[in-house]
């Protein structure tokens, strides 16, 4: 009997210890910003994978058929939405050929949902307004505030896919929340004394950064989203740096550094590279660095 009696509560013991050896739920997002954002409310029970580097500019990334393996097997796929990745998701998720993630299934998760857009155009637009978005402006995940609704949805879609984890999504989101707050009032802190400045920006990536911290775009490198600059678009920036007093031009890593640079000795702007994403640049490893490094370094410039 004895040996029996072992070998069944060896069985109960596995039976116990199985919950922890379950197999993590399986997330791919588009980006390292989502990704980010995905591992603080999935916590132990999820394995997180982005597709976009943070290096890289999301609205042209290059479909790899490694992504569609990526997406063939994952359980929740997570896009930032308001037609950042229409250029290269959609191909992707078809290729992936997962019943479980397409728009509209449990394991689909649009990051925007929930959250007003800016910029949002008030009539009908054309293609030669440049790579417009219909939807409005979605560099979303740039204010803090709006991390806090994108980790909303995103426990919102684990919690479909995993519902035994919901408890557990729960007390991350919470706990997430409460920690953005309280940095948000340190993030804030440090850009008050600039409350106003205006600031060049390569790309119109940063309406949602600035607004949140009290900064102003008086205009943009890119005479269009998407559209490469022209000399008399330059001549125009030139003219308005000194009228604006703009002190700084803000440029996202993975631009050509020439025009940037030739408007800085134009004018005496400096020029300050800002990376948008998190794992864009050295120690920029979490949500919460990606604010602290922008901050840190934008009121180094402004100073
Ligand atoms: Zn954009």
């Amino acid at each position: 009997m004895r040996p029996i009696f072992l070998f069944a509560s060896f069985l109960l013991t596995l039976q116990i210890a199985r919950p922890v050896e379950a197999a993590p739920v399986n997330v791919v997002t588009t980006t390292e910003d989502l990704a980010a954002i995905a591992k603080e409310v999935g916590g132990e029970r999820v394995e997180v994978e982005s597709l976009a580097k943070g290096v890289q500019d999301p609205h042209f990334i290059e479909a790899k058929p490694s992504f569609m393996l990526k997406l063939s097997r994952a359980d929740l796929f997570v896009q930032v939405g308001l037609e950042l990745e229409q250029a290269w998701v959609g191909p992707l998720l078809l290729g992936g050929r997962n019943g479980k993630i397409q728009s509209g299934a449990p394991g689909f998760v649009d990051a925007s949902r929930g959250i007003t857009a800016l910029e949002v155009p008030a009539e009908p637009i054309d293609r030669s307004a440049g790579d417009v978005h219909l939807q409005g402006n979605p560099h979303i995940w740039l204010d803090p505030m709006n991390g806090k609704q994108i980790a909303r949805n995103i426990a919102e879609g684990l919690k479909r896919v995993d519902p035994k984890g919901a408890a557990e999504y729960d007390r991350n989101l919470a706990d997430f929340s409460t920690r953005i707050d309280a940095a948000l009032s340190r993030w804030q802190e440090r850009m008050k004394p600039f409350e106003g400045a205006k600031v060049i920006t390569y790309h119109n990536s940063w309406p949602y950064f600035l607004k949140r911290f009290g900064l102003v775009a008086a205009g943009y490198i890119e005479p269009k989203p998407g559209i490469p600059s022209s000399t008399s678009h330059m001549r125009e920036v030139i003219a308005l740096i000194p009228r604006e007093q703009v002190k700084v031009i803000l440029m996202e890593p993975y631009f050509s550094d020439q025009a940037p640079k030739f408007l800085a000795e134009k004018t005496g702007a400096k020029v300050v590279p800002l990376p948008p994403s998190v794992s864009a640049s050295a120690g920029i490893n979490d949500y919460f660095d990606l604010f602290d490094l922008l901050t840190n370094r934008l009121a180094e410039a402004l100073r």
